[in-house]
């Protein structure tokens, strides 16, 4: 087993009020609040991210956003900067997933200022890239997931790449129910740490942890959690249950 710990971030998307969040993160509280051996984040929607934040107090689960914008503040309806994150005890945030990409045109430099911004206020993202089915046919995975990592991480020093949290997360797997398989998952991750290896040095590259997310689930977790490149999941419609979101923290902690 490598040296980073595992670690299970869940994306509640837009889902949840802040009473049923506050219900479900008593709930994981209960059940994985002390627990250690993972690291566990939830990253619910902007009305629920504080009362959640109050209901994890004192457990192991941390505390996550989905987005950000990078000014700390000013003229920007409907945006939320990272010293209001960092103000409600926030230590994650997801930048570039898909979803952004694709409906909020998040493009790679908009997603790399977010990174700079989210790392210079002491927040981890969570920055994801991924191909498209039409990329991944035809052969264009590894330049798409390369460009993404190149863009995105620009302007990132060394001494700050070691807490970037990488998600690889295939378009066409998320939400889908079409898991990549693992020898699809474990070549980008293994091609990520490649690449981190040569913008950062080999020692910061084994630090980075790198999450596998598109339709992660108790069944096919475990497989996919023990491959040398895959530290951990991020994970959608599995984490909007307290039962499937634990069983995949046991996975990842009993993965040796
Ligand atoms: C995601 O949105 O990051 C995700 C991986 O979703 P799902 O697990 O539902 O595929």
């Amino acid at each position: 087993m490598s040296s980073r710990k595992k670690l299970i971030a869940g994306n509640w998307k837009m889902n949840k009020t802040s009473a049923d969040g506050v219900a479900l993160a008593r709930d994981l509280v209960v059940a994985i609040g002390k627990q250690a051996e993972v690291d566990v984040v939830v990253c619910p929607p902007f009305t629920a991210i504080e009362s959640v934040g109050k209901a994890l107090e004192g457990s192991n689960v941390r505390l996550g956003a989905q987005n950000m914008h990078h000014e700390a503040s000013g003229a920007f309806t409907g945006e939320v900067s990272a010293p209001m994150l960092r103000a409600i005890f926030a230590t994650h945030v997801i930048l570039g997933h898909s979803e952004r990409r694709t409906f909020f045109g998040d493009t790679d430099e908009f997603v790399n200022k977010k990174v700079l911004a989210a790392l210079k206020n002491q927040l981890r993202p969570i920055f994801c890239v991924g191909e498209t089915l039409a990329e991944r046919e035809s052969g264009a995975t590894l330049k798409v997931v390369q460009t993404q990592v190149e863009r995105g991480l620009e302007g990132v020093n060394r001494d700050q790449a070691a807490s970037v949290i990488v998600a690889y997360e295939p378009v066409w797997a998320i939400g889908t129910g079409k898991v990549a398989t693992t020898e699809q998952a474990q070549e980008v991750h293994a091609f990520i740490r490649g690449l981190l290896t040569k913008l950062f040095s080999e020692p910061v590259a084994q630090k980075v942890r790198i999450l596998y997310g598109g339709s992660m689930k108790p069944a096919n977790a475990p497989e996919l959690l023990a491959q040398k490149d895959i530290d951990g999941g991020l994970i959608g419609g599995a984490a909007l249950e307290a039962r499937s979101f634990v069983e995949l923290v046991t996975a990842a902690a009993a993965v040796k």
